[in-house]
C-alpha cells in the first residue's frame, strides 16, 4: 500500500469510527428519551405513520383470511406473532414422566445454570409450572409418574424402535421425513441476508444451495423407502403474507419497546417478521398439522464473519433444541413448547439421531467441529460430542418432533466457495488438490449415510 493510500485509508477508518459513535449516541439518546407517544411525534410524522399503516390495512383485509391474519398487537410475554398457549394440552402427559427425567432434561439440556427453577418448582409428586409471566399465581400442576411405565407419550412422530416395517433393501421403509431447505433464496436472499459475494464471482445464496441439496436428497431417500416432503420446492416463501402485512404488529412492537417508529423502522422490522418469524411459523404449521413426520432435516450452509477474503478454516456442527436463554424461558409460548418437547421425550431421540448424523457427515467431509464459547449463554454442548450443540432456534423449537439440523461448510470458505462455483456434477473432479464429488452430492450422501446407519440399527 502506498503512503498516500495508507493516509486515505486511515482517514476512512476514522470517519467510519466517528459515524459509528454518532449512530450509537443518537440511538442512546432516542432510547432514553420519553417513549415516542403519538402526541409527541410531530404532526407531519403522525399523519405519515397513519397513512402508512392505513395502506397496510388495505392489503391485510383483502388478501389474508381472517383466521390467518397477523396479530396486530405485540405482547411482551409472548414471542413475536405467537398466541397464548393452551396449557390444557399438557393434560395428556399427566403421570407420564418421572421427576428425575423431567428435572434432568431441564437442567442439562433446556436451560443453562439451573434457570428453569425460576419458572418451575418440583416436589416428589408434581411440578408447578408458571403459565403466565404476567401473573405469578397462574400455575399448571403436572403430576409425575410414580413408577416407570413403558407407555408411549402422546405424539405424532415415531422413534426408531416404534417403526415396525423392516426390509433389508429399503432401510428407511415407512419413515416419514420432512426436508426443510433453510431460508428462501432467489430474489429474497438479499433481504434475508443470506447472500455472499466474492469479487467478480456470481453471488452465493444459501436458500438456493439448500434447495438444490433438498431435491437431490429427497430422491435418494425415497429410493431407500422413506416418504419425503419438502417444506418448499421453489425459491419462494411458504408464507403467503408479505412485509406490509406485518406493519401493524411491527409498529406495536416498536412502541411497546420504546423504540422510534418511523416508516423506515417499521418496514425494517416488518421485513424480519415476514422472512424469518412468519416464514418459520408457516412451515411449522404445515409440519405439525399436515405432514406430521417422524423427523425433520433442516439443511443449511454456514458462513464465517463477513469479509472480502475467503476463510481458510471451515467447520461443521449440528444444532439440537435446548439452551433456552433467560428471556426465552420467560416467554409464555416458548416455556410451553419447551415443556411439550420434554414431555414428548424429543431430545433423547434427537440426540441419538444427531450423533449418527454427525459421524457420517464428518466421515464424508473431514470437517472439524465448530466450537462455541464454553461459557456461552446461548449454546450448550450435548453429550460431550464436539459436533453437537443445543441452541434454541425458532425452527428446532417449533417443529414438534426430532429435528436434525445441519450447519456445515462455509459459503465464504476458500474450499467450499470453489466447490460451489463448480455447481453440481456427477462423479469426481480434480479440485483443490483432490478428486472430489460435487459439494451438493457430498452433502446428500453424508446425510443419507447417517440416517441409514441409524435406522439399520433398530431393534
Ligand atoms: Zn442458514
Amino acid at each position: 500500500m502506498s503512503a498516500k493510500k495508507q493516509k486515505s485509508y486511515a482517514l476512512e477508518v476514522t470517519l467510519v469510527v466517528l459515524a459509528i459513535v454518532c449512530a450509537f449516541v443518537t440511538q442512546t439518546v432516542i432510547k432514553n428519551a420519553n417513549p415516542p407517544e403519538v402526541e409527541n411525534i410531530p404532526t407531519g410524522d403522525k399523519v405519515a405513520i397513519e397513512e402508512f399503516l392505513a395502506e397496510a390495512q388495505g392489503v391485510e383485509e383483502t388478501v389474508i383470511k381472517k383466521e390467518d391474519a397477523v396479530p396486530r398487537e405485540y405482547h411482551p410475554h409472548l414471542s413475536d406473532l405467537a398466541s397464548e398457549p393452551d396449557w390444557t394440552q399438557l393434560d395428556q402427559f399427566q403421570y407420564t414422566i418421572s421427576r428425575e427425567d423431567f428435572e434432568r432434561e431441564l437442567e442439562e439440556v433446556y436451560t443453562i445454570n439451573g434457570k428453569w427453577k425460576d419458572w418451575v418448582t418440583t416436589t416428589d409428586e408434581s411440578a408447578l409450572i408458571r403459565m403466565s409471566a404476567a401473573d405469578g399465581t397462574k400455575l399448571y400442576e403436572l403430576f409425575f409418574a410414580s413408577e416407570v411405565k413403558n407407555e408411549r407419550p402422546p405424539k405424532y412422530w415415531r422413534n426408531r424402535d416404534e417403526l415396525i416395517v423392516q426390509e433389508p433393501n429399503k432401510p428407511l421403509l415407512g419413515l416419514r421425513i420432512v426436508i426443510d431447505p433453510g431460508h428462501i433464496g432467489g430474489k429474497y436472499a438479499k433481504v434475508e441476508e443470506r447472500e455472499f459475494f466474492h469479487k467478480d464471482s456470481p453471488p452465493v445464496k444459501e436458500g438456493n444451495l439448500t434447495l438444490k441439496v433438498a431435491k437431490l436428497l429427497a430422491k435418494q431417500l425415497e429410493t431407500l423407502g422413506a416418504q419425503v416432503t419438502l417444506t418448499r420446492e421453489y425459491l419462494k416463501p411458504v408464507n403467503n403474507k408479505r412485509t406490509e402485512d406485518y406493519h401493524h404488529f411491527a409498529y406495536s412492537k416498536l412502541r411497546k419497546k420504546n423504540l422510534w417508529a418511523t416508516p423506515l423502522s417499521i418496514t425494517k422490522a416488518s421485513e424480519k417478521l415476514f422472512y424469518r418469524k412468519g416464514e418459520i411459523r408457516e412451515r411449522a404449521k404445515h409440519i405439525n398439522n399436515d405432514y406430521r413426520p417422524d423427523l425433520v432435516l433442516c439443511l443449511h450452509f454456514n458462513a464465517g464473519s463477513k469479509s472480502e477474503e475467503l476463510i481458510q478454516d471451515e467447520h461443521f456442527h449440528m444444532i439440537l433444541n435446548g439452551a433456552y436463554m433467560d428471556g426465552e424461558v420467560a416467554k409464555d409460548d416458548q416455556r410451553f413448547m419447551m415443556m411439550q418437547r420434554v414431555l414428548q421425550r424429543i431430545h433423547p431421540e434427537e440426540a441419538r439421531l444427531s450423533a449418527y448424523a454427525a459421524d457420517a457427515f464428518t466421515a464424508h467431509t473431514g470437517l472439524k467441529p465448530y466450537q462455541y464459547d464454553p461459557n456461552s449463554k446461548r449454546a450448550l454442548n450435548v453429550d460431550k460430542n464436539p459436533y453437537l450443540w443445543a441452541r434454541n432456534l425458532a425452527a428446532n423449537r417449533s417443529y414438534l418432533c426430532p429435528v436434525v439440523f445441519y450447519e456445515p461448510y462455509l459459503m465464504n470458505g476458500a474450499d467450499s466457495h470453489a466447490r460451489i462455483m463448480q455447481g453440481d456434477y456427477e462423479g469426481l473432479r480434480y479440485l483443490n488438490g483432490m478428486l472430489r464429488p460435487s459439494i451438493f452430492r457430498e452433502y446428500v450422501n453424508a446425510v443419507t449415510d447417517g440416517l441409514v446407519t441409524y435406522y439399520a440399527n433398530r431393534k
